[in-house]
């Protein structure tokens, strides 16, 4: 079921919509939910907002993700406002945005619902799909695992990915876990996990399971 199709079923009054992070498939979808709900607002860190902004003076949206989506990219895009101060209210229940850095790319943030003890991270993790390595490296790669640590240390039960499998549902428990090896517990020698060595690629620190 579409998104916006998932929402009005559940009869919410839409007010807000976060994009987590500055790649297209975060925020091109924007335009038809801003239709569908016209009293929300479109936000995000100012740190996004200033990734977003000059990709709006490139032709990006059309040399890159339109063929990537087969034609399917809203028209009418809009840049997120600037979420002042991090918060967001949701049905007197607080919803605090983080910048965390380096994910799948340099700027990530993520929303934290402490009453549901829920995170919302975007791409900083994956759920049962490979993670989008191409603009990492070594020294990125690392700095992913600790960003994904970062997320740990709140200790949230509930890990809602943007990108997940065909067959699995986006909300799973301890997501980071499953796709790092990653316990809130672990030590830096069980950071990382290695599968059979055909289905993993190795550096010297961090091994990327795929
Ligand atoms: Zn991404």
């Amino acid at each position: 079921m579409p998104l916006a199709d998932w929402v009005e079923v559940k009869g919410k009054h839409v007010t807000t919509i976060y994009v987590t992070h500055e790649h297209g498939d975060h925020y091109l979808g924007a335009p038809i939910l801003l239709a569908r709900f016209p009293d929300a607002r479109l936000v995000s860190s100012a740190t996004v907002v200033k990734q977003i902004r000059p990709q709006f003076a490139t032709p990006i949206v059309e040399k890159y993700w339109r063929p990537m989506f087969n034609g399917r990219v809203a028209d009418g895009q809009v840049l997120p406002d600037v979420l002042a101060d991090n918060v967001i209210d949701l049905e007197g229940h607080q919803i605090t945005a983080h910048d965390v850095g380096q994910s799948d790319c340099e700027h990530s943030t993520f929303l934290h619902l402490e009453d549901a003890s829920a995170v919302v991270v975007g791409d900083i993790a994956y759920n049962g799909v490979h993670m989008h390595l191409g603009y990492t490296d070594h020294a990125k790669r690392l700095a992913w695992i600790e960003t994904i640590r970062s997320v740990a240390t709140l200790g949230a039960q509930t890990v809602i990915a943007a990108t997940a499998g065909p067959s699995r549902q986006r909300t799973h428990r301890n997501a980071w876990t499953r796709a790092f090896g990653i316990s809130r517990t672990s030590t830096a020698s069980t950071r990382t996990e290695s599968r059979s060595p055909t289905s993993s690629r190795r550096c010297s620190h961090c091994t990327v399971t795929g």
